[in-house]
């Protein structure tokens, strides 16, 4: 060997090497690509992309509101954070998110729920006067028809808890004049409306008195009773007590989730449907998979006792490095779209079609299936449809034609009482 030979034959290895390593890399690119191809249809998933662009798409339960309250965003321009923004909207093909007013279960009894949920309406309204060519507050299904013919984005308003109506029926005037069109009852505690699924005290057994007449007036005004959050016995009196179809804006199926009262079991699906009224799936993994919430629990719970032992705050930097640090815990058993499609599924099975729809609670929820992370992602899920032989017809019914059809019955309700009061 000549010494002019080694430093030829030591760059022959590195570039030998190198080439092998390209190689690997190209080998592995590709498997991971022949692998998503291998999940996905190209063909079905274009077909669902033109779907979601051309169907109305509703969901019922965005906590956009109370994300910009706590941190404000542009959520004209793509946002750096949350699950919803208007150039993800327009990609996921979302044309009206009904957005949600939450007001604290903390403000029962006390002065400050009806501020905040009015202080909360006035950045709905903030955000659609300075971008009228992208949303609009839509009062009614005819403004939603009409923002959607002209590709305007609609925020129909939703209001989480009835603590803000502080006791006085004419508040529920107020909060309709100010755009509510539908009330969730209770959120996680009880209240002086009814009981929650969440909570332990169950005051009323139900309805309150006052709460069956909150009832009648939201039926005579033309507001949606939303029964997300309450207790069973709680939907049951809204059920005896409305004379316009409910929904449910944001729960899923009990079926999957055995004995967690804030989702709905079959026997409450049908007396829903029986009178009329809707279920909107909730998208969250813990309302999708019984494992995944109560992993989820379990986990809480360790954090929470964490931080007592050591007498810290949520917020501190040691809690949140322990959560981070451990939440992967539960993260690994993972949760896929098609799951929430069995949920879908499963309201078909037992109602039929038409009582059933996305109540995603996008900037409520923290943990979301994998190919569901924010609202770039419906057409996912109608992907997950038309592979399980759902018509375009059906597909339509779930993206907002069940949701509309209801919504009109309680404007027909509402014009009806008020002509027999004239
Ligand atoms: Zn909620």
């Amino acid at each position: 060997m000549s010494y002019s030979q080694i430093p030829k034959r030591k760059s022959t290895k590195v570039v030998s090497s190198i080439f092998m390593l390209i190689i690997l890399l190209l080998l592995t690119c590709c498997n991971e690509v022949q692998n998503n191809s291998n999940k996905m249809d190209p063909e079905l998933l274009n077909k669902a992309e033109q779907l979601a662009s051309q169907f109305l798409i509703i969901d019922t339960h965005i906590d956009l509101p109370y994300r910009l309250e706590e941190e404000w965003e542009d959520i004209s321009e793509r946002t750096e954070k949350g699950h919803f923004d208007y150039p993800r909207a327009k990609l996921g093909g979302l044309n009206a998110a009904f957005l949600s007013i939450y007001v604290p279960a903390k403000f029962e009894g006390i002065d400050g729920g009806k501020d905040l949920a009015e202080s909360l309406i006035r950045i709905v309204e903030e955000i659609t006067a300075d971008n009228h060519d992208k949303f609009r507050i839509a009062l009614s299904v005819e403004d939603v028809r009409n923002n959607f013919n002209k590709g305007i984005i609609s925020f129909p308003l939703g209001m989480e808890n009835g603590t803000p109506i502080e006791g006085e029926i004419r508040n529920l005037q107020y909060f309709y004049d100010r755009g509510i069109r539908y009330i969730g009852l209770a959120h996680s505690k009880s209240n002086h409306l009814g009981d929650s699924s969440y909570d332990e005290n169950r005051q009323w057994n139900g309805l309150s008195d006052f709460g069956e007449n909150v009832v009648r007036e939201m039926n005579r005004l033309g507001i949606i009773v939303d029964v997300s959050h309450l207790s069973d016995s709680t939907f049951y009196d809204v059920i005896k007590v409305s004379s316009a179809p409910v929904i449910a804006s944001h729960s899923s199926c009990r079926y999957f989730t055995k004995g967690w009262e804030r989702n709905m079991d079959d026997m409450m699906i049908k007396k829903l449907a029986e009178y009329g009224g809707i279920i909107m799936i909730n998208f969250g993994s813990s309302f999708l998979d019984n494992d995944f919430r109560v992993g989820r629990a379990e986990w809480k719970k360790k954090v929470k006792k964490r931080q007592k032992k050591n007498e810290l705050d949520e917020h501190d930097e040691k809690t949140q490095d322990y959560i981070k640090s451990t939440s992967r815990e539960y993260k690994e058993n993972k949760i896929y779209v098609s799951q929430l499609v069995d949920h879908i599924d499963h309201v078909v099975k037992i109602v039929g079609i038409d009582y059933v729809g996305f109540g995603s609670d996008f900037d409520g929820v923290s943990d979301l299936p994998i190919g569901l992370e924010d609202v770039t992602k419906y057409p996912n899920i109608i992907y997950e449809l038309l592979k399980r032989n759902y018509s375009e017809e059906d597909i339509q019914k779930i993206c907002s034609g069940n949701l509309l059809r209801v919504w009109s019955e309680v404007e027909d309700v509402s014009k009806r009482i008020q002509l027999i009061e004239d």
